[in-house]
């Protein structure tokens, strides 16, 4: 008897770019795409990370090349785009807060927020999903939001709104990309250990609460985000789009 054939979450032969990669999640997402077989470009802003990360890679056996890039500088983003081939998968990952309440947001702080975790995503994935067309390139684009993008949160009315923004944007590029065999989706993660989130675990009694309000009862690491990565990324969601895939150990049951 035949078996059916299981799902296949390889990736050798693909291209993966993953911005923000320099550390946290975008570092992890970019090690496991690696390790299961993409050639990974690596951006961010700062040399020494980039290329120390990219190095750490190649050093495990995997393929790899860190570029310094500022996604918020839409001319140097097409630049890039334009002066290699398409990649197969997008994690659009860079992205910031600045948690506050809201009568104390200003507008350098709804810039910084909104112009880093929307407008820069958005002409991302614009530009990877134009080289990815022009070239007849299947593939899957993936936008690191949030459960902040599907609920609210105290001090997050800017984050919220940059990853709500994201939700709608991911949900709308599905749309207008699946004639050309391209997926869309979000990973929306809860509270994950990483540079962006220590500073704030520093402070005990915000620390508890949070890990109150994870049913799961623990915060999460960067590893724990990858393995939906990966999912979205491989041929073992080739039938989803338009989707945002939660991993918040049950934040947003209740
Ligand atoms: P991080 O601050 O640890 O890493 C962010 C990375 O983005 C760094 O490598 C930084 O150099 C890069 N970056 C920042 N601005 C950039 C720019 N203009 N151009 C290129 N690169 C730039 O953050 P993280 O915690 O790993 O978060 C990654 C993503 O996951 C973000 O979009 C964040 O909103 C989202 N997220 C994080 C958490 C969490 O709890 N850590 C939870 C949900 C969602």
């Amino acid at each position: 008897m035949k078996l059916p054939p299981p799902p296949s979450f390889q990736l050798d032969g693909r291209r993966a770019l993953v911005t923000g990669a320099g550390r946290g999640i975008g570092l992890a997402a970019a090690a496991a795409l690696a390790e299961a077989g993409a050639e990974v470009w690596l951006v961010a802003r700062s040399a020494d990370e980039v290329e120390g990360a990219a190095q750490a890679i190649r050093d495990a056996g995997g393929r790899a090349e860190g570029y310094v890039l500022d996604v918020t500088d839409t001319g140097a983003v097409r630049a890039f785009f334009a002066a290699r081939p398409a990649p197969h998968i997008l994690v659009n990952n860079a992205g910031t807060n600045r948690p506050k309440p809201l009568w104390e947001v200003t507008e350098a702080d709804y810039a910084a927020v909104l112009d880093l975790n929307l407008r820069a995503a958005f002409f991302v994935a614009q530009a990877a999903a134009m080289r990815m067309r022009a070239e007849g390139v299947a593939g899957s684009l993936i936008h690191l939001s949030s459960q902040m993008g599907h609920v609210g949160g105290r001090n997050r009315s800017l984050y919220c709104a940059s990853k709500f923004g994201l939700e709608g944007m991911s949900k709308a590029f599905a749309l207008d990309l699946a004639p050309f065999g391209i997926r869309s989706n979000t990973v929306a993660p809860t509270f994950i250990e990483t540079p962006l989130t220590r500073p704030m675990f520093a402070d005990a009694a915000f620390r508890a609460d949070v890990v109150s309000r994870i049913k799961l009862g623990r915060i999460g690491n960067p590893e724990d985000v990858t393995g939906a990565i990966l999912y979205l990324a491989s041929d073992a969601a080739g039938l989803v789009t338009g989707t945002s895939l939660l991993v918040d150990g049950g934040w947003t049951a209740d």
